[in-house]
């Protein structure tokens, strides 16, 4: 190598000098399960075992002397160095090579993406969003959305597709930035992604951890970890950092530690980044990119509580997502990690995926992979549907609301719950086969709950759900013989409603009602209700501005005519104005008035 080449080695070489040293890999054979387990509080376990059984470990330096300690049958293998200079040394073709992303060749990509498909790609600055946050080293995260009319914020479900939370997992954001290149390519030609880009809003974040990849280039090959400064080490593992179930199993309170969990829960701003954008677009679908193993994780950590119901829900989700990638599944190795946080918090059908045999192969081998994997993928986005779909606005107002949605009989032991979108109210609530009531609720509006029948999967019902403020209701109330020849008065009593539009209607029935979303009108829409809305047809005074006491009194004279007794009417109230869901504020109860001879 050249001297001017060697340089920037060589000055790492020094700086390193003051700092503890590159990460260790060791491979340990004769590791019973047991032993696997408690290693893997602290150190990050290479999951799959290597052909001969043993497994590789990753291990910071500071922790290097207590791990051979544990284990001393350990046997160094590798030791992290600059990736770009192994790139530099090794040329020929099985050497790693430089095809492999910077994080400034990731926002290369995204330009040239967005340069060529304008209407359809565009980079969004993830450091814009609400609750977001810079990395330590004051870089932003970048996604690159995907859609028709992609300048637009549409009323369309979102989905999410991640990679690289750890740094030195190289081959794992190929597979998002592959994802993005063939949806963009395959818009003119293949008509199912046509209908995934044009009906949906896809978000592509191919690195979680820029601060951690600069340092895999310019450092340590086998860093993990994003790069807070925690006094006497350096990092914190972002997939152990997330809020649901923090610090429970799995992970590390040792700073140095490879699966150091951080200080509190997300204290991360990566995952705080993260946390901000799935709460900005509250996926239906979450998929996450990570290296290696060849598998799909289950969504739960093993220290979670999970109904057997949900279990099943969930892996019939995660066979359907590795059959055609030819995957294995396992649960992940401990809690804090992204997928369990936006599963449980927002309702986001959410799996992690471990890519290839090891993290940075040669290239053409990731190549490979990512032909392996993106079936898998490809099924997720085409084939994947909630039970229901909807929206959930306040009625008045008909203000969006990022209401909570929880169905029973309840199976939750986490407060798992699904959030609709702030911007407009939309929805996607993932249910496992059965029959469930499904309850909204946002502050300041009446909850409402609805039965919903699940009958099979990826077949999305629709629903509608106005959400009634918390206001006093709406009443009638008669007075009269309700003989034939004689008046019944009807007041219709509206509180605090003064101003607005009334009308008090007469109806044939109550049921089935005039449908409004979810709300229903006890009146049926029929030939007396239809002549009734006619000011003085049927009764009088039943159409107008309701005064400041929100009380109007309508008069139904009953025609003398004997043939009516026996005859039964329905009277009700309703408070109508342009601001409210169907033009409807308030509606009472129906009246009965049942003609007498
Ligand atoms: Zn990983």
């Amino acid at each position: 190598m050249s001297i001017p080449k060697l340089l920037p080695f060589l000055l790492t070489a020094l700086a390193a000098a003051q700092d503890p040293g590159t990460t260790y890999r060791f491979r340990v054979r004769g590791l019973d399960p047991h032993q696997a387990h408690e290693l893997e509080a602290r150190y990050d376990i290479l999951h799959s075992a290597n052909r001969d059984g043993s497994y590789d470990v990753c291990v910071a330096p500071e922790d290097k002397d207590e791990f051979l300690r544990a284990v001393p049958q350990a046997v160094l293998v590798d030791r992290g160095r600059p990736y770009a200079q192994i790139v530099a040394e090794q040329q020929g073709p099985l050497a790693p090579d430089a095809n492999y992303f910077t994080v400034a060749e990731v926002l290369q990509k995204m330009d040239q993406l967005a340069g060529l498909y304008p209407g359809l790609a565009r980079r969004v600055d993830l450091a814009t969003i609400p609750g977001a946050a810079k990395t330590h080293n004051g870089q932003s995260l970048w996604a690159l959305k995907v859609s028709d009319a992609v300048a637009n914020d549409e009323d369309e479900p979102a989905i999410l597709i991640v990679g690289q939370h750890h740094a030195r997992e190289l081959n794992a954001p190929y597979m998002v930035i592959q994802a993005m290149e063939r949806l963009l390519s395959g818009y003119a030609s293949d008509p199912t992604l046509k209908s995934v880009v044009d009906g949906c809003e896809l978000w592509f974040v191919p690195t979680v951890n820029p601060d951690g990849v600069d340092h895999v280039w310019n450092v340590d090959s086998l860093w993990r970890k994003n790069r807070r400064n925690n006094g006497s080490s350096y990092g914190v593992d972002n997939n152990r950092n997330y809020a649901t179930l923090w610090g429970l199993c799995g992970s590390s309170t040792t700073p140095s530690s490879e699966t150091y969990r951080g200080p509190s829960a997300a204290s991360e701003p990566e995952t705080q980044t993260m946390a901000a954008l799935v709460a900005h677009v509250r996926p239906e679908v979450y998929l996450d990119f990570h290296s290696y193993g060849q598998e799909v994780l289950r969504t739960y950590a093993p220290c979670a509580t999970v109904n057997p119901t949900i279990a099943a829900f969930l892996q019939r989700y995660v066979d359907d997502l590795r059959a055609p990638m030819t995957y294995n599944n396992r649960a992940p190795s401990g809690s804090g990690e992204a997928p369990e946080d936006h599963w449980v918090r927002s309702g986001t059908l959410s799996f992690l995926i471990e890519v290839g045999t090891s993290f940075q192969p040669v290239f053409s081998v990731t190549q490979t992979e990512e032909a392996r994997v993106w079936p898998g993928i490809r099924r997720a986005l085409t084939a994947w549907r909630p039970a229901v779909r909807g929206h959930v606005r306040s009625v008045s107002g008909l203000a969006p609301l990022a209401a909570t949605i929880t169905f029973a009989p309840g199976l939750f032991s986490h407060g798992e719950q699904t959030v609709a979108r702030a911007r407009d109210g939309r929805f996607g609530l993932w249910l496992p086969l059965g029959t469930w009531q499904v309850t909204f609720t946002a502050a300041g509006h009446q909850p409402y709950t609805k039965t919903v029948t699940v009958s099979a999967y990826d077949t999305p019902q629709t629903l509608e759900v106005d959400l009634e403020p918390i206001w006093s209701a709406a009443a009638l109330a008669k007075q009269g013989s309700d003989r034939v020849g004689t008046t019944t008065q009807l007041t219709y009593t509206s509180a605090g409603d003064g101003g607005e539009a009334y009308w008090v209607a007469l109806s044939g029935g109550t049921t089935p009602g005039i449908p409004l979303n979810n709300r229903t009108i006890p009146l049926n829409l029929d030939g007396i209700l239809i002549a009734s809305a006619t000011p003085g047809a049927v009764l009088a005074n039943n159409v107008g501005i309701l005064p400041a006491s929100g009380q109007a009194v309508a008069a139904f004279a009953i025609p003398p005519i004997p043939a009516l007794a026996g005859i039964t009417l329905y009277a009700g109230g309703i408070t109508l104005g342009p601001g409210y869901a169907s033009q409807v504020k308030k509606f009472s109860p129906a009246l009965a008035i049942q003609i007498q001879p």
